[in-house]
C-alpha cells in the first residue's frame, strides 16, 4: 500500500482537516491545527506530506514520525509538532481500517469500556456559571471546566481574587460535592497571584487548577503546589515526552493534559501518557478541537490505565458557527450518558466523516483568538 494523494481543509469553527489517500482506496483523516495558525500548519502539512510522505507505505508508522520529528533536524514547538501529529493521525486511521479494528485493539486493547468526559461552562469571561452548571449537571455531566477569571494584573487586587472564588463558589452551591469542577487558569495569571488564587479556591475543592502558570514558567510550580492541596494539571502547550520531563521529575504535576492534535499525534500522546503513569500522573488529553481529534484522544484513553478524564468540545465557547457532531455521518459515535462516551469501536480512529460537509464548509482559515490589554495599554495573557 502506498500514499497517493491528500487534502488539507480548513473548516469552521477554527479547525483543519488531513485526508490521507492510498493506492487501495483507503482513506485515513486527521487534524493537525493550532487554533489561530491554520494556515501555518498547513503549509507544515503539505511540506511533511511533500517531502517525506507521498509514495510511501502509510503502516510504517514510527518510522514516518521518527523521520517527520528527527528528518528536518529542527523540532518540536506547536507548529511542527501540531503538523506530525494531524500525519500521525491520519496513518493510524489507515492501520487500523487496514487491519479491520479500532486504533486501540492495535495499542493493546482497551483497558476501559467509556471514558468520563467534562462540559465547560462559563466562557472567556467566565459568567453565568451557576445556571450554565446547573444545566449541563441536569443533562447528564458530572464533570464541568470553567475559567478561573478574565485577564489580571501582574499583581492583582484581593477583590480580583474574591470575585474567582465567589464565582467557583457559586457554582459548588449549584451543583453540590459530587460533581468536579475544573478550573482553568488559562496561563493568564502571574506566580504571585497563582499562589494567591489557588490558595483561596481550595475553599470549595476543585478538581484541579489547569496551568496556573504558563508552560514556559512550570519551574514555578512547586512553588504554587506549596499552596494548595488542589491537584495541579498542565500540558496543553507541551508537546513531546521531552517537554513533559521536566515536569514529570519535578514530581509536583498530578494531571497531564497533552493535546493529541498538538502532541505529535496518538503515538507520541501514548508514550506521554506511559511516562505518566511511571511517575503516578493521570492523562486528561486536551480538546477543545473537532472530531477527528476528539476520536484520536478516546483511542489513547482506551488503553491508557491512568487515563481520568476526556475534555471534548460540545457547545465549547468557541464553536459558535459549527460544533463537533457536524462533520460526522453518524454523530451518535460521541453521546455523552450519565457523563461519560463509550470508546469508539469502528475501524481507525472508530468516526466517519462526512466528506460532502467538509468539503461544503471548507475555506474558512480566519479564526485567531482575540488580544486582550490591561487597562493601562499593556498587552494581556488570554
Ligand atoms: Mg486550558
Amino acid at each position: 500500500m502506498k500514499i497517493v494523494d491528500y487534502d488539507l481543509y480548513a473548516v469552521p469553527p477554527r479547525w483543519l482537516f488531513l485526508r490521507i489517500e492510498t493506492d487501495t482506496g483507503l482513506v485515513g483523516w486527521g487534524e493537525p491545527v493550532v487554533e489561530g495558525r491554520a494556515r501555518t500548519v498547513r503549509t507544515a502539512v503539505e511540506e511533511l506530506m511533500d517531502t517525506y510522505l507521498l509514495g510511501k507505505d502509510p503502516l510504517r508508522i514510527e518510522d514516518h514520525w521518527q523521520t517527520m520529528y528527527r528528518g528536518g533536524f529542527y523540532r518540536g514547538g506547536p507548529v511542527l509538532m501540531s503538523a506530525i501529529a494531524g500525519v500521525d493521525q491520519a496513518l493510524w486511521d489507515i492501520k487500523g481500517k487496514h487491519y479491520d479494528a479500532p486504533v486501540h485493539e492495535l495499542l493493546g486493547g482497551k483497558a476501559r469500556d467509556r471514558i468520563r468526559v467534562y462540559q465547560w461552562i462559563g466562557g472567556d469571561r467566565p459568567g453565568g456559571v451557576a445556571d450554565a452548571a446547573r444545566e449541563k449537571v441536569e443533562a447528564g455531566f458530572t464533570a464541568l471546566k470553567m475559567n478561573a477569571t478574565s485577564e489580571l494584573r501582574r499583581v492583582d487586587s484581593p477583590d480580583a481574587v474574591s470575585r474567582a472564588v465567589e464565582r467557583l463558589g457559586a457554582v459548588r452551591e449549584a451543583v453540590g460535592p459530587e460533581v468536579d469542577i475544573g478550573v482553568d487558569f488559562h496561563g493568564r495569571v502571574t506566580k504571585p497571584m497563582a499562589k494567591r488564587l489557588a490558595e483561596a479556591l481550595s475553599e470549595h475543592d476543585p478538581f484541579f487548577v489547569e496551568e496556573p502558570v504558563l508552560p514556559e514558567h512550570n519551574d514555578a510550580l512547586p512553588q504554587i503546589a506549596e499552596h494548595t492541596s488542589t491537584p495541579i494539571a498542565t500540558g496543553e502547550r507541551m508537546f513531546s515526552r521531552w517537554d513533559f520531563k521536566e515536569v514529570f521529575e519535578q514530581g509536583v504535576v498530578d494531571v497531564i493534559q497533552p493535546d493529541v492534535s498538538h502532541a505529535g499525534g496518538i503515538t507520541e500522546v501514548n508514550k506521554i501518557a506511559s511516562m505518566a503513569e511511571a511517575y503516578d500522573v493521570a492523562l486528561a488529553p486536551h480538546c477543545p478541537l473537532g472530531p477527528i481529534a476528539l476520536a484520536s484522544c478516546l483511542q489513547v484513553d482506551a488503553s491508557a490505565p491512568n487515563a481520568l478524564i476526556q475534555e471534548q468540545s460540545l457547545d465549547i465557547h468557541y464553536n459558535e458557527t459549527s460544533d463537533v457532531l457536524d462533520y460526522l455521518a453518524d454523530p451518535s459515535v460521541f453521546e455523552y450518558r450519565e457523563g461519560f462516551v463509550d470508546i469508539p469501536d469502528g475501524p481507525g480512529l472508530g468516526v466517519d466523516i462526512d466528506v460532502d460537509v467538509v468539503e461544503a464548509r471548507a475555506g474558512h482559515d480566519d479564526w485567531h483568538n482575540p488580544v486582550w490589554r490591561h487597562p493601562d495599554g499593556s498587552v494581556a495573557e488570554w
